[in-house]
């Protein structure tokens, strides 16, 4: 058995965006710190905080004084460096563990793990130079999607291949970078399952949420997903399935395709989610108290959904909205308090319950 963390225990953080704030907001409620660790100065988390450290993932003495800091330690991004982990694994439990970010690091190997775990994935290929390239664009076809293995997110580090023409063009695009072709999926939808599993084994999984994408960042996720009962039933047991493989603790993101041949995982995010933003006005434990839970090793709370919830993302100049949207009926505003609006910045979201 683990023991739950008592009152007053300390969650470190590593990351400081909104993620990492909405975690800490949801850890205070259960009478726990957290301790954010963030490079870059003002971090949102750092508002909500009960302490924050601002240094590099170089700086040694800082990452051991905030490992010591801590009762456990969790993230809230995926490419935090491998040698700071070191050094905080050395001193304080990481949940969830290096396992699943080394394979959510890197595309060609999440895809490997997954294809191995009997899920479906696109077809796809490692990719280090033209001709390994063209091997895979004459065995895959087009169209395809070339993406860097890794440090991708928000659609970046892609270009797609519409005919075979377009591979020089789209190799130049990785700037060298390893990367991996991808079969284009047709598919009819996206949607995504935020599950969570705790130090025990057991297993709580949120209602999957219907994802729409605009310039390559999620737009709104919408719950119900459209899908019907077995689509949802197998959602769930893919994430399930991925969370055992991992001997996971804490709260994952499933992202899935869904054709007529069935669901196609695309990928997954070892933390919370955006698209599990819904959850805060839609379930009774969200995602991030969720994981916080999770985590801490206290009960997971149930994944019950009371509400039909569209999520929307608030980016850059959607903030103009703000005035409006806080004088709309049965809508929850998130802000994130980013002092600067920048195009493509998530800013916050809003969660419409529907009546
Ligand atoms: P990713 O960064 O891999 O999540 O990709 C961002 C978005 O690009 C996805 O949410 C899809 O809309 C689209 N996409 C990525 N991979 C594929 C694929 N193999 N086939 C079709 N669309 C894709």
């Amino acid at each position: 058995m683990t023991d739950p963390l008592p009152a007053g225990s300390t969650i470190g953080i590593l990351g400081g965006g909104q993620l990492g704030r909405m975690l800490s907001v949801a850890a205070s409620r259960l009478g726990l710190r957290t301790h954010v660790f963030e490079p870059g100065a003002h971090p949102p988390a750092g508002d909500v905080a009960h302490a924050v450290t601002t240094a590099s993932y170089e700086d040694e003495a800082a990452l051991k004084a905030f490992a010591t800091a801590c009762d456990v330690v969790t993230y809230e991004f995926e490419n935090v460096p491998t040698a700071a982990l070191d050094l905080i694994e050395a001193l304080v439990p990481i949940r969830p563990g290096r396992e699943a970010l080394r394979i959510s690091q890197d595309r060609l190997v999440e895809k490997t793990f997954l294809q191995d775990l009997g899920l479906t994935v696109a077809p796809f290929a490692d990719i280090t130079d033209a001709a390994s390239l063209d091997a895979a664009v004459a065995r895959i076809g087009t169209p395809a999607i070339l993406k860097t293995r890794r440090f991708g997110y928000d659609g970046k580090g892609q270009a797609r291949l519409q005919t075979a023409e377009d591979a020089p063009a789209a190799l130049a695009d990785m700037n060298g970078a390893p990367a991996v072709l991808e079969g284009f999926v047709e598919f009819s939808h996206e949607v995504s399952v935020i599950a969570a599993r705790g130090p025990e084994g057991d297993v709580a999984c949120y209602d999957p949420g219907e994802n729409v994408h605009r310039d390559g960042i999620l737009h709104t996720t919408t719950v119900p997903a459209r899908l019907s009962a077995a689509q949802r039933t197998d959602a769930v047991l893919m994430a399930a399935k991925i969370l055992n493989a991992l001997d996971y603790v804490g709260v994952l993101g499933v992202e899935l395709f869904v054709t007529p041949q069935g669901l196609i995982v695309n990928e997954i995010a070892p933390r919370v989610h955006n698209s599990g933003h819904w959850t805060q006005n839609g379930c009774a434990v969200d995602q991030f108290e969720q994981h916080i839970r999770a985590v801490a090793g206290w009960p997971l709370g149930d994944g019950t959904r009371y509400a039909d919830v569209v999520m929307e993302n608030l980016i850059g100049h959607d903030m103009d909205r703000v005035p409006d949207l806080a004088r709309e009926a049965s809508t929850a505003l998130h802000l994130y308090g980013k002092a600067e609006t920048k195009p493509g910045r998530k800013m916050g979201h809003i969660n419409r319950i529907k009546p």
